[in-house]
């Protein structure tokens, strides 16, 4: 599941100003944005009023099922008549739906969230910052607790000097690595810390 949140209304306001000819629609996805309540029908329409107080030019705003994986335009179209009238899109969705709604339209597209990690859910209770698609999967070395997208500073050899009893200096969360040496030392497995591993090399992403 892509993790995203919401960006602020202002921020969203700049961004049309700026990049979106009108009108715009404003368009949702089903899946990973539907599931954690950032970019489903709700939150679809509540934008789309609120942009219309603005005294946007809104056509309709309307979720499709997959931001990222759409058959073609004309059946999205189809799908969502206003798209196909719309001069810009303002999307609801992670990066990659915005992107491919961006290409397969031919049209302007706004990202209305911001993608911030793939997380995943359990029932009702979403879990962020899982993974954050390194291309160099080492996890199992951290007993599946991943510190390059888990820790603000993806530390990869242990805590920096922040942490404290347990807790990260940023945001009030767990430090991660203190998961991570409790899980291995309940497994009897803390000498997998034992190397040096080198920072994380961004040119493994491409
Ligand atoms: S090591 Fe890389 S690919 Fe594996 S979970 Fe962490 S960020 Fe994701
Ligand atoms: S306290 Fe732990 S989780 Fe927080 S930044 Fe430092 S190493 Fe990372």
């Amino acid at each position: 599941m892509i993790i995203t949140r919401p960006k602020t209304i202002e921020e969203i306001l700049t961004m049309l100003e700026k990049f979106a000819p009108s009108p715009i629609c404003v368009v949702g996805c089903g899946i990973c944005a539907r599931k954690i309540q950032t970019g489903g029908e709700t939150q679809v329409t509540s934008l789309v009023d609120e942009l219309r107080s603005h005294g946007l030019d809104v056509l309709d705003g309307k979720m499709v099922k997959h931001a990222c994986s759409a058959t073609s335009w004309d059946e999205l179209s189809e799908e969502v008549p206003a798209l196909a009238q719309a001069s810009a899109l303002l999307v609801l969705s992670c990066g990659a739906g915005v992107s491919l709604l961006g290409r397969i339209s031919g049209k302007p597209v706004l990202p209305g969230l911001d993608t911030t990690s793939i997380g995943g859910a359990l029932g009702d209770d979403i879990s962020e910052g899982l993974c954050s698609m390194c291309g160099e999967c080492d996890v199992a070395i951290y007993a599946g607790l991943c510190p390059k997208s888990g820790c603000p500073k993806s530390q990869v050899n242990g805590p920096c000097g922040g942490s404290s009893d347990g807790d990260c200096e940023v945001g009030g969360r767990k430090c991660i690595w203190a998961r991570i040496f409790e899980t291995l030392d309940s497994r009897g497995l803390l000498a997998l810390l034992d190397d040096t591993r080198p920072p994380v090399c961004h040119d493994r992403r491409l």
